[in-house]
């Protein structure tokens, strides 16, 4: 369960249509049926008539449907406005650390921030400004600027600070980082909710909804898998897989180009690369992986592979369903994998039909 505001907090926040709260709790009106952004411009309904609900997800598995006016589930390749903001002052001078008061001079609630990164993103605003400023500072230390800049251009106190501030970052010290890779980690928004996505500088290694809980492991696995630092950042490969990801979600691209390195054991690279194989708008079902895969029989393995695959959408495990025809499992919640397979059937009445369209107020 998401942690959601006090009651009362979130009734001012509707009554006021204060938009700093998108995102991080949603309304659902139990007399229309619809749910809500805050934000959302529609008069408001009688108090006893509404529900607050922590995301999408609990609000379409409560039946409330995505209202067409302030679009909730429609991001449109954006965070709220005021994480945009946020996001615009730590990029300003990643190496500045903002404290909570410099997040209050923006007019915004520590707490709410707090909130909404741990929620959307897995860590708090604290950890994502230590991540990007350690992943600057490694940059600079990879292009060849002295330990001792680096260090003092990043405000740290001594050799050891900064040291266990890596350490904590990446997981190897500062001498070794020189001339291994790293893992750049960003957020992409889509209209089935956050993505958190990883590129190494060979490809995507990594896809995946965030309020998946897995996705401490994950960075854990991909330290593990590459022996690389996780950190946040943006490399050509992820620019790629966002413009693509736009396109696949307005139903104009049925083939993704971006470069994907998935290592795994040579069962999990067969079915993997089995999943690549099946046509978009087109399902297959465990048995017929497994024996697509050369083990006939082998189902229950096969959904084992499928389940550990690490590139969502990309890899198109959402195409694998029950031999009944029923759904199957899905990492990212059923509800996604029905809007995938809707989506790539050409559905018309889905919200993100409107991912194309100008983001309404
Ligand atoms: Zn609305």
């Amino acid at each position: 369960m998401h942690a959601m505001p006090p009651v009362r907090e979130m009734e001012q926040a509707f009554a006021a249509h204060d938009a700093s709260y998108d995102g991080v709790f949603y309304v659902g009106v139990r007399s229309t049926g619809i749910f809500c952004r805050p934000s959302c411009p529609a008069r408001r309904p009688l108090p006893e008539n509404v529900q607050f609900l922590a995301t999408p997800k609990e609000a379409l598995f409560a039946g409330f449907r995505p209202c067409k006016r302030c679009k909730p589930l429609h991001t449109d390749g954006r965070p709220p406005e005021w994480v945009e903001a946020l996001l615009a002052q730590v990029e300003v001078d990643p190496t500045r650390r903002l404290k909570d008061a410099d997040v209050r001079a923006m007019g915004l609630e520590p707490a709410r921030v707090r909130r909404y990164f741990q929620r959307t993103y897995g860590m708090t605003f604290q950890a994502y400004c230590r991540g990007r400023r350690m992943g600057q500072a490694l940059e600079q230390i990879r292009e060849g600027t002295g330990l001792d800049d680096v260090i003092l251009g990043h405000g740290y106190e001594s050799h050891s600070g900064f040291r266990d501030a890596f350490v904590r970052t990446f997981g190897a010290p500062p001498g070794k980082s020189q001339g291994t890779g790293r893992i750049d980690v960003a957020w992409i928004e889509s209209p089935l909710g956050p993505l958190v996505a990883g590129a190494t500088e060979e490809g995507i290694c990594l896809l995946e909804f965030t309020d998946r809980r897995m996705l401490e492991a994950q960075f854990r696995t991909l330290h593990r898998l590459f022996k690389r630092a996780v950190v946040p950042g943006s490399n050509g490969h992820l620019k790629k897989l966002q413009e693509e990801l736009t396109a696949y979600f307005a139903g104009t691209l049925k083939r993704f180009t971006v470069p994907l390195v998935y290592p795994g054991t040579p069962f999990q690279r067969r079915i993997w690369e089995e999943l690549l194989a099946i046509p978009y708008g087109r399902t297959r079902s465990y048995e017929e992986m497994a024996a697509a895969a050369g083990s006939p029989g082998a189902s229950r393995a096969a959904g084992t592979a499928n389940g550990m695959n690490r590139i969502a959408i990309l890899v198109p495990c959402h195409r694998v369903v029950n031999k009944d025809g029923k759904l199957g499992g899905y990492g990212g919640g059923l509800w996604r994998k029905q809007r995938l397979l809707d989506l790539e059937r050409g559905a018309a009445s889905l919200p993100y039909e409107t991912v194309s369209e100008a983001p309404s107020g």
